[in-house]
């Protein structure tokens, strides 16, 4: 998707060969036509799917995920990545990861949003590792339903997390793969 690869280039930052900041245009400051413009293609690419329901993780993913659940008119559903008291009830969780905190988190969501017999897409921001996306398929498979696609912004494709889902025959479609980035160049896969 040029429109995103354009914006990685002008606007994105590699702070070193792992990590890129994209807080100028996804998830700080938000380039609202270009995410308009993701959900879009997102919307595109998943059409034909009998898709039911859209999920992401908060916070990163949502404006992406937003947008596509508004192009595809689907329900979006966020998932946590911290509870509160204010959140009871019947919970589904599991433990992640983090890639870019180096930390631990219990990813959360109310059984009641994510309900048995769904098909579901997952849209995040980033897939490096595939910790997160593990997660997710955790969490839907314990509510009984099932992830039939997964729609990624911008792919680290130098790490494993496309082909462990690709390995489980998850249809993974990334609209921007970065090959290999340092401090002064980024450079596509494809
Ligand atoms: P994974 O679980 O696949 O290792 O990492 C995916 C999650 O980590 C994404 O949800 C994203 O929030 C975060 N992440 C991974 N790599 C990057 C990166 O290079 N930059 C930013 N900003 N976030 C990242």
């Amino acid at each position: 998707m040029q429109m995103l690869k354009d914006a990685i280039l002008e606007r994105g930052k590699a702070l070193n060969q792992d990590v890129l900041l994209v807080d100028s245009f996804l998830n700080h400051q938000v380039d609202v036509p270009l995410m308009k413009a993701i959900g879009e293609e997102f919307a595109k690419y998943f059409a034909n799917k009998g898709l039911t329901r859209i999920v992401t993780i908060e916070s990163s993913g949502i404006a992406p995920a937003a947008f596509t659940a508004l192009a595809m008119g689907l329900p979006l559903v966020i998932m946590k990545k911290q509870t509160s008291k204010i959140m009871n009830g019947d919970l589904l969780q599991t433990t992640v990861r983090s890639f870019t905190k180096g930390t631990q988190y219990e990813l959360t969501v109310k059984h009641e949003f994510l309900p048995a017999g769904e098909k579901i897409l997952l849209i995040d921001d980033f897939l490096a590792s595939g910790e997160a996306a593990f997660g997710v398929l955790n969490l839907v498979q314990q509510a009984g339903s099932e992830v039939c696609g997964v729609g990624i912004v911008i792919e680290k494709a130098f790490q494993s997390g496309h082909q462990r889902l690709a390995d489980l025959g998850m249809d993974v479609y990334s609209l921007a793969r970065i090959a290999s980035m340092s401090a002064d160049s980024i450079e596509f896969a494809d």
